[in-house]
């Protein structure tokens, strides 16, 4: 019994000293406590190895010193183990240094027991006929006792507490240390009650050191993580399938069942079904991965299905588990995007990016049949929103929309360009003219009982050049709209090359005014006006230029070209310094004599016309009476108020103020009585082209008689022939122009008429 035990202790202070130097080195935060700990049970192993082996007196009272000092030790270092293995901290730190006092005052009194004899003696007893030292206790031994019982219950309180608080599941950890702890109290106590000789219930303290240093640093809470792992597969949103090495299915998540449809443990069932839904597949070729479609329509749903292998220790097939991840949703949520970024938000229809995408991918698809694009466009699109409102806007955009739609064919794409601005294209021969072209003369948008005609138009461009950019093919197919875009009878326009090499003229010629301008090729010609007796009495300034390439221009090549991209303006201000100039000039010769000058409506948008004008006149010490100024009613069309008060300070500062083609346009009677006019100047042009001369003369006698009435002066211009001379002269009118009299003059043969005349 005692070889024995010697035999025992000696080895568990072997195997004490090994653990705790694995202890030590374990990379867990906790091993340097495990290790302490392990390290702390050594002396009392140590001091009961010594008091069972030695037989003499002064050698097993050292043992005892050493027992009873370790165990002091030995619950210090349980419990900082405790504190770091539960993770709780100290309640207070003057607990802390209370009970670590309380130890150190009872190592004192070991330590001052060999005088007073107050913790205790040994005496001599014979064991298996030998020698054996044991203790006889005294009061020290029993404070002893009660202090290390007593941090011993509070630790076993502690891992109650947790192995009781924490869920079940980690209850393990706790509960393994707890229980060894009871079985160590109860061998201890056991001893320390019996009054054996031999203290047995130190091995359950070697023991206890290594369940802890097994379960601190070992153990791995194996069911936990099963119970983990099940937990989440079986909340993933993936369904899941597990199958054997046999491919016989062994576990399915919930989803699994919901998507095939299936009870709880129906497993059978499982392959035939998913085979049925989506096709067939093997479980043992390598592993794959694919998305599949499953239905159709708005049933339709995506899935991406994906097969894996779980292979043994020995790399062998072991089993295989399909995931399947229902990506409708997103899929859904891409599509959308996609839509969303493609089509107009409005109509429906595609975008332009889009359209243009679409047209391309289509001309490059069927190289062999011919396509052409239409450009269409609502007229006056701003005046229907301002008019009607934008949802009525938004209305038609919508109907329009719609017509183009229920025109196109299967070939066709089509899209919204812009604002009110449509784009399709299609293969030439399903384009019917007649077809696209009818409804267009009677595009109605209903809205409220109330019916709105809109007027829209269409520019085709037949794809001859399939090379050339989307947008070029559309400006061209516009280019064609604008031939005809104030047109009510005309709805499709085609383009030409002819079109296009005069867009392309226009740009030459825009690109060579400045240099026409400074090297005066561009220059005046004067048209001379007379009164009743057939006396010249001014002139109108008409623009001309002579080009050195494109010889003679008239204004009606070049001035809406220029009124289209704003350089009338230079060519005006320039016309209005010319005139200045000659009546400069003039100021010896041909005092009496004055100019008129066109301004045009888009001069307004690109200077301070007003301004101009009066510096002009300045510059050249010309009398502003000298000088005349001829607007259109189309000035009077936008900003009204205040193109009067800008005609009324060229008043004021004496200049006078001509309406040009008075009765070409929207003019109004009533215009006039508001407006401040010095002259109307009526163009018989106009007038002749009504078939009904009876007629044309009383609007004549009428406005002439009016314009006297209104203190207005009139002139007519256009006057060919005597007779119309004679009866405008008849009628009252006071100024006349035309060829009768004379053609824009250049300025010398204008000087040399007057001279003659003179
Ligand atoms: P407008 O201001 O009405 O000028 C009168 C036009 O009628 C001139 O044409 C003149 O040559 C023409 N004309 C005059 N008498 C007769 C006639 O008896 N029979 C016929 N058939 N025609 C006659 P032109 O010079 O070709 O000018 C055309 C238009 O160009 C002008 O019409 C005017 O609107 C514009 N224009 C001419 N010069 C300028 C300019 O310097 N600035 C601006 N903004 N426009 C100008
Ligand atoms: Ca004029
Ligand atoms: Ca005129």
């Amino acid at each position: 019994m005692r070889y024995t035990f010697t035999v025992l202790y000696a080895l568990m202070t072997v195997a004490l000293l090994i653990c705790a130097r694995y202890a030590k080195q374990s990379r867990k935060s906790i091993g340097r406590s495990v290790s302490l700990l392990l390290l702390a049970l050594v002396p009392p192993v140590i001091g009961n190895l010594i008091i069972i082996a030695s037989g003499n007196q002064a050698i097993s009272t050292i043992g005892c010193y050493i027992y009873f000092i370790g165990m002091d030790f030995v619950m210090f270092s349980l419990l900082r183990f405790t504190f770091d293995y539960t993770k709780i901290s100290w309640p207070s730190q003057s607990l802390r240094i209370a009970v670590l006092s309380i130890l150190g005052l009872d190592i004192l009194q070991f330590l001052v027991n060999p005088f007073f004899h107050q913790a205790f003696t040994t005496e001599m007893i014979l064991v298996d006929g030998f020698p054996y030292y044991r203790m006889i206790p005294y009061f020290g031994q029993t404070i002893h006792r009660i202090v290390d019982y007593g941090i011993f219950f509070a630790v076993l309180l502690i891992f109650f507490y947790c192995s009781v608080h924490v869920p079940r599941i980690y209850a393990e950890r706790y509960s393994v240390i707890l229980t060894s702890m009871i079985l160590t109290g109860l061998l201890e106590s056991y001893y320390i009650f019996s009054r054996r000789p031999i203290d047995t219930g130190i091995t359950g303290f070697g023991l206890f050191g290594f369940l802890v240093y097994y379960f601190a640093l070992y153990y791995r809470p194996r069911r936990l993580l099963d119970q983990m792992l099940a937990n989440m597969a079986s909340e993933m949103t993936e369904a899941l399938f597990f199958f054997d090495s046999a491919s016989r299915c062994i576990w399915v998540n919930r989803p699994a069942r919901q998507l095939i449809g299936i009870d709880e443990d129906q497993f059978d069932l499982v392959l035939p079904k998913l085979k049925k839904m989506f096709g067939d597949f093997s479980l043992q070729e390598d592993d794959w991965d694919r998305k599949q479609t499953v239905g159709s329509g708005e049933e339709q749903s995506f899935y991406a299905i994906k097969k894996q292998t779980v292979l043994d220790d020995h790399g062998k097939r072991a089993a295989a588990f399909l995931s399947i991840r229902n990506e409708t949703a997103e899929q859904r949520a891409i599509q959308q995007e996609k839509y969303n970024a493609t089509h107009d938000t409005l109509t429906g229809l595609y975008t332009r990016e889009y359209l243009y995408e679409q047209i391309a991918r289509r001309l490059k698809a069927d190289p062999d049949t011919d396509y052409l694009v239409v450009f269409v466009d609502i007229s006056d699109f701003k005046i229907v929103n301002d008019i009607f409102g934008n949802e009525f806007g938004d209305h038609v955009l919508c109907k329009l929309a719609d017509w183009i739609r229920q025109e196109a064919t299967a070939r066709s794409v089509y899209g919204r360009l812009a604002g009110d601005t449509f784009g399709v294209c299609m293969p030439k021969e399903e384009f019917n003219m007649e077809r696209w072209g009818e409804p267009l003369s009677h595009f109605v948008v209903s809205s409220e009982n109330r019916e709105h005609p809109v007027l829209i138009h269409l520019g085709v461009y037949e794809i001859t050049e399939p090379e050339l950019e989307i947008s070029v093919m559309f400006d061209r197919a516009r280019l064609a709209l604008t031939t005809i875009k104030d047109e009510y009878q005309r709805h499709i326009a085609y383009y030409d090359d002819e079109m296009r090499s005069k867009v392309l003229w226009n740009q030459f010629i825009s690109a060579q005014l400045p240099e026409a301008l400074a090297k005066r090729q561009i220059r005046p010609y004067l048209q001379p006006i007379v009164d009743v007796s057939g006396k010249i009495v001014g002139a109108e300034a008409l623009v001309r230029w002579i080009h050195p390439t494109e010889g003679f221009l008239s204004p009606g090549v070049f001035i809406p070209v220029f009124e289209k991209n704003g350089m009338i303006a230079e060519v005006d201000k320039y016309m209005w310094r010319s005139a200045c100039e000659i009546l400069a000039g003039w100021k010896e010769t041909n005092p009496d004599l004055f100019i008129s000058v066109n301004i045009s409506p888009k001069d307004f948008y690109f200077m301070d016309v007003e301004a101009e004008i009066k510096n002009v006149v300045k510059e050249f010490g010309v009398d502003p009476s000298r000088l005349r100024v001829e607007i259109t009613e189309t000035v009077m069309m936008t900003d009204l108020e205040n193109r009067i008060r800008i005609l009324n300070e060229l008043k004021d500062d004496g200049f006078l103020v001509e309406m040009d083609d008075f009765g070409s346009g929207y003019s109004s009677l009533n215009m006039l009585k508001d407006m401040p006019v010095d002259v109307i100047k009526i163009d018989m042009m106009f007038l002749n082209k009504s078939k009904n001369d009876e007629k044309a003369r009383r609007i004549l006698h009428n406005i002439l008689s009016l314009s006297a009435d209104l203190g207005i002066i009139s002139l007519t211009e256009g006057v060919e022939q005597l007779k119309q001379y004679e009866m405008l002269t008849d009628m009252g009118c006071k100024l006349f122009q035309g060829y009768y009299f004379a053609k824009p003059l250049p300025l010398a043969d204008f000087e040399k008429l007057c001279s003659e005349a003179a």
